[in-house]
């Protein structure tokens, strides 16, 4: 099958029309660096199935960070039949460049002109005709976003693919031209590839190229020290980029047509914009105030206060069956509102259920089985649905509409101080979805202590999986307490969990993992509104997978969980109120000691060993920690509220209750869970991303030390206040020793050695 590749600028709109070829939903963002590795999908609409492949975006050829030299070497290496050079025609100057560089590779170059439809809005004009033989490689006009010119530019890219090219270049006739030409002649001496290439990024003296070909690094070398030119002296990398940018604005010119007005229009707009949303004071607190009006829209119950200005029970609808699904006083968040809706949706279901299987003389364990045992851990964690899709929703918008990378901007003044570049931003945003993309994100962090540090507090911004941990116990803590805001516990451990990465970045950068943080260069992209396809092809897209990951890890851990508690260690099954004889609760009692710094270990009675097993089944999944508590719950509360079973997420508070725990352990017991080691997919993203198999370890006992510390600080101090001085002096001397460290007071690695020579004598 023939290959084509697309490259081009970051936020060129390459995933967009990989999509539209392909018919797939790859995550798109208004934000410079979303893609971070090669993607494969399958165009059918010629007359021979064509594979494409979506690549990161590049600037240049010469990479500095991971993701770039993915794109670079998957084009010399793989030798594509065709590259479809996406090119941002708002921003036509310095996207050629790039194609300056693709252009002297031996393969067909195609260029597509997209974005098309903005250039037309804004009355500007480009004669494709006339780019195309100044610079002679085809050039289609194309709007990925409005699917516009894109059997065209198929149409011609395989035109392109069946007939060889030998690479050019811009350079010809300039002060290297020989230096050039020795080099390319010494290099296809060697049997190199794509020597014309190689000539002339050796002349550049990219350090790739010199590593990988040294003989004919030191030509250029010796040429360096006759050489010399007028404006750069022998920057050599200065020569080229000042050739390649001289062709462009030559070539480039004369095909396009501006509209002066509307081109100085939208950029004060856009300015205007910049200043409010930018500044340098003001910036930060408008991003908290949005953040909170993201997470307020989500999780808040009665955000709307009415009051008086409402008739009494209007909205709570009391009496009828939808009791307070839309408020009580107040109305509820969308998020709260569509969870309610859900809730009682799947507890009818699952009470119709029981009654027919009752009615129709099922064995009591099979409906044991289906309605707690399936449907109990399902339905518990499927209830959290709306809000995760939500939560996700908004920050897409926020990233499509350009401003993510507007606060990238802002914040990274403030990272600097903690040993982070502003670029770290983004993969720490898309944690808040899910820690894998996140995680392989990082790829655009340049420095490899940056990016494992950053690896390493992903997890703590809490994942849409852990969003039913977090709110399903706050929940049971104003339950139990009878007071308090549930919504504002659930933003607490949010900012618990960003104040943790803070500091363990904020440590981990001043002492293992020190290194410099390069600077930040991140062009803003344009503001766009956010497209409501691609908005839904996104959720539809995490829906699928949510729905995909119940029916199959979490469904089969909840009924594997509701087997275990159902029988002894001889094979006797157990009523729901036998419950504690089980394998499950043995086992479960049997590691609990281990949790008893963190709050929920042997303190708690009987029923306690449950917050242990939710514990570990969470590193299967997060979700799986409420669905166990779910199936178990059900199963619970069913053994001592014998008048009416609980359903859904009512039954998980009425289990916590029942096992005596506090509301400090219950704190303990979020943290721990959000700041563990966090699930197997997420595990082996980590691992994937870290060569460095010590490092990958260090990370494992990185998260298990941090959510101990953390938890049993919450639990300790929120049980007995006073242990918060000896806390208070565990800090301060760990704040010395590493301070001690960092200024070269103390030596840690003279003293190991001595403790290793006392241990040997
Ligand atoms: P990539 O980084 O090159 O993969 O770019 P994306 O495909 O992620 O797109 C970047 C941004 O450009 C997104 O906000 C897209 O919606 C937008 N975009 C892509 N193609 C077009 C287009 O043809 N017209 C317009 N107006 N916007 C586009
Ligand atoms: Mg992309």
């Amino acid at each position: 099958m023939k290959k084509f590749a697309l490259a081009g600028n970051p936020n060129s709109g390459k995933t967009t029309l990989f999509n539209s070829l392909t018919g797939s939903t790859a995550h798109v963002g208004n934000w410079p660096g979303v893609t971070v590795d090669k993607r494969e999908g399958v165009y059918k609409k010629l007359s021979e199935p064509i594979a494409i492949v979506d690549l990161p975006g590049i600037y240049s050829l010469s990479p500095y960070t991971p993701e770039e030299v993915i794109s670079r070497n998957y084009i010399l290496d793989e030798k594509p039949d065709c590259v479809i050079n996406i090119v941002d025609a708002t921003n036509l100057e310095r996207n050629l460049y790039l194609t300056t560089q693709l252009m002297e590779i031996d393969v067909p170059v195609i260029i597509a002109l997209n974005m098309i439809d903005e250039v037309e809005k804004a009355g500007d004009k480009i004669d494709a005709a006339k780019l195309e033989s100044n610079i002679g490689l085809p050039v289609v006009k194309i709007s990925a976003l409005k699917n516009k010119g894109i059997e065209e530019l198929m149409r011609r890219a395989f035109e392109c693919s069946s007939k060889p090219r030998k690479g050019e270049t811009v350079l010809e006739g300039g002060s290297l031209t020989h230096l050039i030409g020795d080099c390319k002649i010494a290099l296809e001496g060697a049997g190199v590839d794509n020597a014309l290439f190689h000539a002339i990024k050796l002349a550049e003296m990219d350090e790739l190229e010199v590593k990988a070909h040294p003989q004919a690094a030191k030509t250029v070398e010796e040429f360096k020290k006759t050489f010399k030119d007028e404006t750069f002296g022998s920057d050599f990398e200065a020569i080229v980029a000042d050739s390649r940018y001289k062709y462009i604005s030559k070539n480039y010119s004369s095909a396009l047509t501006r509209n002066k007005k509307s081109a100085r229009e939208k950029l004060t707009r856009s300015d205007k914009a910049d200043k409010v949303l930018t500044h340098k004071i003001w910036g930060i607190p408008i991003f908290l105030v949005i953040l909170f009006a993201v997470f307020h829209l989500t999780f808040s119950e009665n955000f709307l206060y009415l009051g008086a200005a409402l008739p009494e029970g209007w909205v709570s609808g009391e009496g009828t069956a939808f009791e307070g699904v839309f408020g009580d006083g107040g109305i509820n968040s969308i998020g709260v509102i569509l969870f309610n809706l859900l809730d009682l949706a799947t507890s009818s279901i699952s009470s119709a259920i029981g009654d027919a299987m009752a009615a129709g003389g099922v064995a009591e364990w099979a409906t044991g089985l289906v309605v707690d045992g399936m449907f109990g851990g399902l339905f518990a964690v499927l209830s959290f649905l709306p809000q995760i899709l939500l939560l996700f929703l908004f920050f897409s918008i926020l990233e499509d509409s350009g401003y993510m990378a507007r606060v990238a901007f802002i914040l990274d003044r403030i990272f600097r101080r903690f040993g982070l570049s502003g670029r770290a931003f983004m993969p720490m945003i898309m944690g808040f979805g899910c820690s894998v993309p996140a995680m392989v994100n990082t790829r655009t962090l340049a420095d490899e202590n940056e990016r494992v540090a950053t690896i390493r507090v992903i997890p703590f911004f809490s994942c849409g999986a852990k969003l039913p941990i977090l709110t399903a116990i706050a929940g049971g803590v104003v339950q139990i307490t009878g007071l308090g805001n549930a919504d504002l516990i659930t933003y607490g451990m949010y900012v618990l969990g960003i104040a943790t990465a803070i500091c363990a970045v904020l440590i981990m950068r001043s002492t293992t993992m020190r290194g410099e943080v390069p600077p930040f260069i991140m062009e803003l992209p344009a503001y766009r509104m956010p497209q409501l396809k691609s908005l839904t092809m996104l959720l539809w897209d995490k829906l699928k997978h949510f729905v995909k990951k119940a029916f199959t890890i979490i469904l089969a851990s909840t009924i594997v969980i509701w087997f275990v508690s159902h029988f002894s260690f001889n094979w006797k099954f157990l009523t729901d109120a036998e419950m504690n004889e089980s394998i499950l609760a043995g086992i479960g009692m049997l590691v609990r000691p281990l949790f008893t710094p963190v709050g929920f270990g042997s303190q708690l009675n009987d029923w306690g060993w449950v917050f242990v097993v939710a514990a570990v089944t969470g590193l299967i999944a997060k979700e799986n920690v409420i669905a166990t508590f779910g199936t178990l719950a059900a199963c619970i509360t069913a053994g001592f509220t014998a008048d009416e079973a609980l359903e859904g997420i009512d039954s998980v508070a009425e289990m916590i209750a029942a096992t005596g725990i506090g509301v400090p352990a219950l704190i303990a017991f979020i943290a721990f869970n959000m700041l563990t080691i966090p699930c197997f997919a997420a595990v082996a993203t980590a691992k994937a991303e870290m060569p460095d198999k010590k490092r990958f370890n260090n990370t494992l006992i990185f998260w298990i030390i941090v959510s101990y510390l953390v938890a049993s600080m919450i639990y300790l101090i929120g049980e007995w206040w006073w242990t918060s001085f000896i806390w208070a002096a565990f800090w301060a001397a760990a704040i010395t020793l590493i301070v001690l460290n960092y200024r070269g007071k103390i030596d840690f690695k003279a003293i190991r050695s001595k403790i290793t020579v006392k241990r040997r004598a």
